[in-house]
């Protein structure tokens, strides 16, 4: 067994607020079996090391994804500005759907995520990928999965096949998703920007998504609601979920209004936010751009108008939930358009107001805590995985040196970088 070191100017461990200075971590097998200052590096004589040096770097723990959907996404990310979600899933066969899987975990993984939940696939997609990943046919962060969302017939991500209506009809497919092996459940409590659904509005009632949250909790499992419409946030809260995904406080007449009252019960239950603040942003920038050069389609304006709207009020909402209410904002993509630009949700959680420390926590400790994952991932630590990233720049400064990533780790495991020219 290789015994492996790396070394670096300085090292957050995902859990305190202040760096480390000059230590070294050792990595026997998957396992992290060592943290101490360079100058106090003790090895067993005889054994093979290999050793990581990067002298004016900063060693992170390995990133978490709280929310993605690798079944969809485009190589360069473009093509779903429009919401042509409905469009893919017509045109592409579970198999078209796993193959591009396959490809985003190693683009999410080159850019320091070891760890990714999936908050929504159709059928057994995701599940499938896991099993690949298990038989080494793929290079993957470590996996947690929803498998099929639980929505309202009709409702957002209904083409996943996860409809279920009733408390029974809930508890059974809840049992059903545990049976096939998800980690946790996504329930859709509002619409969404899916064709016949509606974002304003919640979707499930209190005691249909209270039976879910039930059942699975039974099961030792998690739950997440998707939430968009302010009303679905309440249910939610009522149903005992575990955590928020988006937190759109959106109001029946389609306004974004934060409600004071809802956010202090998310901070009183405990309840961990992944704001997912990126959905959307690259389709923002390039309509903006597009803006600047040629006269955009009344179509464009439109979109250009919601997405601002969207983007605005969730950096103005988050922030308050961070700093006014204390709540435990949680990392998360909800990529579904580009994989491996992890780093512009921490950027837009800085713009937010969070500090930096807090931001690196929302994508480590923090996120861990909020996966249940806090014993095995998410801060540097002896006796955990052996998931880490190496970033030059210091991300205390500008979080924008998540950007460029020197070294992934993940169980003990060099990733090698994703290009996309490679053959
Ligand atoms: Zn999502």
């Amino acid at each position: 067994m290789v015994t492996t070191v790396v070394t670096a100017k300085k090292l957050i461990d995902g859990k305190k607020d202040s760096p480390f200075e000059n230590m070294a971590v050792v990595i026997d097998g998957s396992r992290i079996v060592q943290i101490v200052p360079q100058s106090q590096l003790q090895l067993p004589e005889g054994i093979e090391v290999r050793t990581f040096d990067f002298p004016n770097s900063h060693i992170l723990p390995g990133l978490i994804d709280a929310h993605t959907h690798l079944m969809f996404g485009t190589v360069d990310g473009k093509g779903y500005d429009e919401g042509p979600y409905e469009k893919v899933i017509e045109r592409d066969s579970d198999e078209i759907m796993l193959l591009r899987a396959a490809h985003n975990t190693h683009m999410h993984l080159s850019s320091g995520v070891t760890t990714l939940r999936d908050n929504g696939a159709r059928n057994k997609i995701t599940f499938d990928l896991r099993e690949g990943a298990r038989q080494g046919l793929v290079t993957a962060p470590r996996l947690l999965l929803s498998g099929r969302p639980v929505t309202m017939t009709g409702g957002h991500f209904f083409w996943c096949n996860g409809e279920a209506d009733g408390t029974e009809g809930a508890r059974d497919a809840v049992r059903l998703l545990v049976k096939e092996g998800a980690d946790h459940i996504k329930i859709m409590a509002s619409g969404g920007g899916t064709a016949i659904t509606d974002n304003r509005k919640a979707s499930y009632g209190v005691e249909e998504m209270r039976a879910i949250v039930e059942e699975a909790h039974v099961h030792g499992k998690l739950t997440t609601a998707h939430c968009l419409a302010t009303k679905s946030i309440s249910n939610a809260l009522d149903a005992g979920v575990d955590m928020i995904e988006h937190a759109g406080f959106i109001e029946p007449d389609g306004s974004y209004v934060f409600d004071p009252r809802v956010a202090e019960r998310i901070a009183n239950q405990g309840v961990y936010v992944s704001p997912t603040i990126q959905t959307g942003y690259r389709g923002l920038e390039r309509l903006l751009s597009k803006q600047g050069i040629a006269p955009l389609s009344v179509q464009e304006e439109l979109r250009l108008d919601s997405l601002k709207a969207k983007c605005e009020s969730q950096l103005e909402f988050v922030g308050k939930l961070w700093k006014d209410w204390e709540v435990k904002i949680i990392a998360g993509t909800d990529a579904i358009q580009m994989f491996g630009d992890y780093s512009l949700g921490l950027e837009l959680h800085s713009d937010a107001g969070m500090s930096n420390m807090d931001v690196i926590k929302s994508a480590t400790g923090e996120a861990a805590q909020g996966l249940g994952m806090i014993d095995q991932i998410g801060t540097l630590e002896v006796g955990k995985e052996a998931d880490l990233i190496v970033v030059e720049n210091d991300p205390l400064k500008d979080v924008k040196a998540m950007r460029e990533i020197q070294l992934v780790i993940r169980a003990g495991r060099e990733i090698l970088p994703y290009k996309t020219n490679e053959r």
